[in-house]
């Protein structure tokens, strides 16, 4: 696989949408697309069920996910207490969300930057004390990376710091994330080689993007270009962006698939199968816009699929 793709329609799309999907109707979501070829799910938030009902069937979920072969199950963690409960369900992967934006830290998750380091500490002390094939990766997502709706601009220097203290309190790796939609390809560029530099290219691989300015994609060039290799999406793009009516939320999955293996670079994901989850999705969630242009337009004429180890 040349790109590995991260879905994560389940927790960051499901969790900006009012209506709550019966945990069958997710079953059936995270099985469908996991049978597409798609690496890695996002399954859910390990946040308290009254802050969140729409994720509090997140371990049930993960129990599910974790039946299925070679899936990659992930969920976001707010907190220690977040992370001992999804190390105590045998998640693959948990990220902590860690706003650069303090403003945003505090008013999103109540922590200013130190009590959120003192949080990181204490998960690497947990994930180290689990025998080694029971620890999950622990990832620090540095959300609010290139714009906070509260703060405005971002210093890069402060996220590039924040990722180097990250890394030095023992997370395995860092992520960056355009929670506002902010983000243009010339920052991510930038950004990403700066962060890779500083903590080693192994450090961060993966990149959150939302689609709420249009530049969703054209930031995932800019993310390649910078040699990362993991990233987010959302089937349909789920969720949508609250503040503009119109926009997708996180870029759309079957697009990113389209991009990719449209360049040559395998992903694994059989598109015309992930196509028919769309749909399966939409049924079970009549009332949300489904956004994204291949589902639209469909696939052209005489379309091939990447090679795998093409490299
Ligand atoms: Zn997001």
């Amino acid at each position: 696989m040349d790109i590995e793709i991260s879905e994560v329609g389940l927790r960051d799309g499901l969790q900006n949408i009012d209506r709550i999907m019966p945990t069958t109707a997710k079953k059936a979501w995270i099985a469908a697309e996991a049978a597409t070829g798609v690496p890695e799910i996002e399954v859910g938030s390990f946040v308290p069920a009254k802050l969140l009902p729409q994720l509090a069937d997140t371990a049930e979920l993960v129990a599910f996910a974790k039946t299925l072969p070679g899936l990659k199950v992930a969920v976001l963690v707010p907190n220690l207490r977040g992370a001992e409960t999804a190390i105590g369900c045998g998640v693959d992967k948990m990220s902590i969300p860690f706003s650069v934006s303090e403003t945003h830290s505090q008013a999103n998750l109540n922590k200013t930057h130190p009590q959120m380091f003192e949080q990181i500490a204490l998960i690497v002390e947990a994930v180290s004390e689990q025998r080694p094939a029971a620890r999950p990766k622990f990832e620090v997502g540095l959300s609010t990376a290139f714009g906070c709706t509260l703060e405005g601009p971002i210093d890069e220097d402060l996220v590039v710091r924040t990722a180097e203290r990250a890394i030095e309190l023992g997370a395995d790796e860092v992520g960056l994330s355009d929670t506002t939609g902010y983000g243009n390809p010339a920052q991510v560029r930038r950004l990403a080689k700066r962060i890779r530099a500083a903590v080693g290219e192994d450090r961060l691989t993966g990149i959150h993007l939302h689609n709420t300015r249009g530049q969703g994609l054209a930031n995932v060039m800019a993310a390649l270009e910078a040699g990362l290799t993991t990233i987010d999406s959302s089937l349909g793009g789920l969720g949508g962006c609250p503040f503009a009516p119109g926009a997708s939320g996180n870029i759309v999955t079957e697009d990113l698939v389209f991009l990719l293996e449209a360049m040559g670079l395998h992903t694994g994901i059989d598109l015309e199968r992930l196509l028919a989850v769309r749909a399966e999705v939409q049924a079970a969630l009549p009332d949300e816009t489904l956004y994204g242009f291949v589902a639209d337009a469909g696939l052209p004429k005489g379309f091939a699929y990447a090679r795998q180890g093409r490299g």
